[in-house]
């Protein structure tokens, strides 16, 4: 089985913009399971010449409708808690918020490893873009804009050396 890593954060973040960079498609795999709303999507990274492993796209943690809410909520929690990896994806635009800490508290309960990613970072500064997120405390992150394919390689090096 290939090592899992997943893609966590509120909406709108960029987490599906990564996944699609990530795995070079926009079809990704549907994977069903009887009994929740929302499907999660498996995909493959298969970086040149560096070990392959799979990604999944979790649904965002909050969403107009309670019932989808918790529907979603659930999915990434699980996602997560079978993830050998779990990217943390933060909108490096709008910086911190309240839905970012509330990921990032149960994300410490599931207490699995967890790698800051900040997203939207294009045409900023790399280093200010993660400094507003130190206060996180957990560890080094990366800055990347899944949306202009920048950083993307370094954040697979580093998925792939954490792995
Ligand atoms: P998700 O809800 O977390 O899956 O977020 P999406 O991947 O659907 O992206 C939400 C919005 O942010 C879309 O309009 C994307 O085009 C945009 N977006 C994603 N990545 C970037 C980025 O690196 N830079 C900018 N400026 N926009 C981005
Ligand atoms: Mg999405």
């Amino acid at each position: 089985m290939l090592p899992l890593v997943a893609i966590v954060g509120r909406p709108n973040v960029g987490k599906s913009t990564l996944f699609n960079a990530l795995t070079r498609t926009r079809d990704a795999l549907v994977h069903d399971e009887p009994g929740v709303t929302r499907d999660r999507h498996y995909g493959v990274c298969r970086p040149e010449g560096q070990r392959e492993f799979a990604v999944v796209d979790t649904g965002g943690i909050a969403g107009e409708d309670e019932g989808l809410v918790g529907a979603t909520a659930r999915q990434a929690r699980a996602a997560a808690a079978e993830a050998d990896l779990v990217l943390f994806i933060v909108d490096g635009r709008e910086g911190a918020s309240a839905l970012d800490d509330e990921i990032l508290a149960w994300l410490r309960r599931a207490a699995r490893p967890t790698m800051l990613v900040v997203n939207k970072t294009e045409g900023r500064d790399s280093q200010a873009a993660l400094n507003e997120f130190s206060r996180y405390g957990i560890g080094d992150g990366i800055a990347i804009s899944s949306a202009h394919r920048q950083g993307i390689d370094d954040l697979i090096d580093e998925v792939i050396a954490r792995l």
